[in-house]
């Protein structure tokens, strides 16, 4: 894969803008017709033309072409959030009675779908640990039609065998479906081991600068034209021509982001492994990980997300740990130039905190583009904090 003609030039017809380097936002919701068989073409045929907004339009096609490229697939759809691309890639392919086996505990609103929506419509979801293919083997019942994985996932970075898993869904006419937010196509190739589609939050590492929410999906033209004919159009979740624009313009230091993200990250696991205040570290490129092994395989590199228990008997300790933190800023998502922190104790009242739960002490951090060291000198005065807070 040559990485840098994708991000640098593939899908881009300069001459067709004025020769400019950047390519436009075409801002409009429509594309005007000369003859009426000219229209009646487009209307045959929209998933390969420009006919409306809603459905292609020239500054997403371009996006389009360098996502596929990345992942080695044919196609590619770009939705306005990751939500939008985990239920757009799983509607379209089940149907009253079927049956999904799903990794346990995958992206909150992909559990959603599977523990609220579509039971309504008689669609039930078995979770299982889907570290070993006997897993998925022994939940897949006559009805089963899709495998919905998450490798690694985002607080606990639980892998699945890829290759195996996708091997035997497809002996058994099963899809996969795989969110690969945490690697994305430069640190995994999930389509290379057999898996249908590969989606992402492109919120994260594509756009990279946290200023805008979309997905990707990526697989063959028969599995995403099925999907563009009926959820995508259906719910409008395309992504507008200007988020588009941004994740163009994310995707061009994409490689030089993640290597930063990667290297930074190897300098600070090592370091918060033999803190005292660290009781356990969760990171998928540590030797100790218990599947270290399987990340190496499947995995060309980890990084960015990493999660610590803290040693603590109070959440007071844990909180005046994160809010003692000043480079490492507090909030959802991940995957921008700034390093976050999420602590597990702020999805908890407070009373009902549990310093007997690792869980409860588990605090998610991500390492942005910063410098390391400024990066671990917070971490170590925050760490103070954590013996001083308040009885
Ligand atoms: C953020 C996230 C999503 C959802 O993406 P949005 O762009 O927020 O809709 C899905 N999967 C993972 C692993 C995520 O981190």
């Amino acid at each position: 894969m040559d990485i840098s003609y994708i991000l640098n030039q593939l899908g881009e017809d300069h001459a067709s803008y004025f020769n400019a380097v950047s390519p436009p936002i075409v801002q409009t919701s429509n594309f005007l017709f000369d003859t009426v068989d000219d229209l009646r073409q487009a209307f045959a045929a929209e998933y390969d033309v420009y006919l409306y907004s809603r459905g292609n339009n020239p500054t997403l096609e371009i996006l389009k072409q360098k996502l596929a490229a990345l992942d080695g697939a044919e196609d590619a759809l770009v939705f306005n959030s990751g939500a939008s691309a985990i239920f757009c890639s799983v509607l379209p392919f089940v149907k009253s009675g079927d049956h999904i086996v799903s990794v346990r505990s995958p992206y909150t609103w992909a559990q959603r779908l599977f523990d609220v929506i579509l039971p309504r419509f008689g669609v039930s979801t078995t979770y299982i640990d889907g570290t070993e293919l006997a897993h998925w083997q022994q939940a897949t019942q006559p009805n089963t039609v899709l495998y919905y994985l998450e490798s690694p996932n985002s607080w606990t970075y639980q892998l699945q065998p890829l290759e195996a898993v996708a091997g035997f869904a497809r002996s058994r006419g099963i899809i996969t479906v795989i969110d690969n937010s945490y690697c994305t196509p430069l640190w995994q190739q999930p389509h290379q081991l057999g898996i249908d589609l590969s989606l992402q939050s492109a919120t994260k590492y594509l756009g990279g600068h946290s200023d805008c929410v979309a997905g990707v999906l990526t697989g063959s033209k028969a599995h995403l034209s099925q999907i563009f004919y009926s959820e995508y159009m259906t719910t409008g979740a395309g992504a507008t021509p200007f988020h588009a624009w941004l994740l163009l313009r994310g995707l061009r230091t994409l490689p030089l982001r993640l290597q930063r993200v990667a290297d930074s990250t190897a300098r600070l696991w090592p370091w918060l492994k033999q803190q005292p205040w660290v009781e356990q570290l969760i990171f998928p490129g540590d030797p100790d990980f218990p599947q270290a092994d399987l990340a190496r395989q499947q995995m060309s590199q980890a990084g960015g997300l990493l999660t610590l228990v803290l040693r603590a008997q109070r959440v007071e300790q844990i909180e005046a740990f994160c809010n003692a933190l000043q480079r490492f800023r507090m909030a959802v998502s991940w995957g921008g130039h700034e390093s976050l922190l999420i602590p597990k104790c702020a999805g908890l009242p407070r009373q009902q905190f549990d310093a007997a739960n690792p869980v409860h002490r588990q605090v998610r951090l991500y390492v942005g583009l910063e410098e390391p060291a400024v990066l671990q000198a917070d971490l170590a005065q925050a760490s103070q904090h954590l013996s001083d807070a308040p009885l």
